[in-house]
């Protein structure tokens, strides 16, 4: 075994056992929460070490970095799933669609409107989630929790296969407050899924509802700096 599969083995079992220990506070089957892999700067190689693991689905933050490295993981390995989880800029609306299963930063009027019209006659889009603000920080992206019930009617009239939301809360709060608004936001539009949960707060996402977990140094170790 390689030193990056060593740490991958461990680290993924770590993982598990956190998420099964707060499904189990929470009363929650352990099935009830996916575990994204966030592969941002990651290389294949290390990708690879978690695909043999059993891993299966994956999260980009860029369309750049996710079009040099997956088509070839794809075609090696099936029954991937791969998510966006970073701002999707209208001009490459086309090449997320190719890339992606799920868009889970729709976040404005423009985008949504880009993604209908850039719908495939013989496909559907990705699953669509919307990207909520729960903090109001005027620097980040996602829809005002106050505008989220024209967003959802918005994206709604497009015809948009909206499945789900997802949140980042801000760094100097505690998070629970934010999943929770964003499991509240979710029931009240009748929405499935919830992408809530990073390295560091994980287990009070799924103690909250979370249906997708977002897990990046958890999984791969301290990313390099950019
Ligand atoms: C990088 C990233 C993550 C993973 O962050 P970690 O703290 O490394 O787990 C999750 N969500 C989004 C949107 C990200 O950009």
């Amino acid at each position: 075994m390689t030193q990056i599969e060593a740490s991958a083995a461990d680290r993924k079992a770590a993982v598990g056992a956190a998420m099964a220990a707060a499904s189990k506070a929470a009363g929650r089957p352990i099935g009830d929460t996916q575990l994204v892999a966030i592969s941002k700067t990651r290389t294949a190689e290390e990708i690879e070490a978690f695909i043999d693991l059993g891993q299966r689905v994956f999260g980009e933050n860029r369309v750049q970095e996710t079009a040099a490295k997956w088509p070839t993981l794809r075609n090696k390995h099936a029954g991937l799933t791969l998510h966006l989880v970073g701002p999707l800029q209208t001009n490459k609306v086309k090449q997320a669609i190719g890339l992606f299963d799920v868009i889970e930063t729709l976040d404005r009027e423009k985008l949504a409107k880009a993604l209908a019209a850039a719908k495939p006659d013989n496909a559907a889009l990705p699953q669509l989630y919307i990207q909520v603000n729960t903090g109001q920080e005027p620097q980040k992206a996602g829809i005002a929790p106050a505008e989220l019930a024209d967003f959802v009617t918005f994206c709604r009239d497009l015809d948009l296969p909206i499945a789900g939301l997802m949140c980042i809360p801000p760094v100097d709060e505690a998070a629970g407050p934010h999943f929770a608004l964003l499991g509240k936001l979710a029931a009240a539009h009748h929405l499935s899924y919830l992408s809530m949960g990073m390295s560091a707060d994980y287990p009070t996402a799924i103690g909250l509802g979370a249906t997708h977990i977002r897990l990046g140094t958890a999984l791969f170790g301290p990313r390099p700096a950019a």
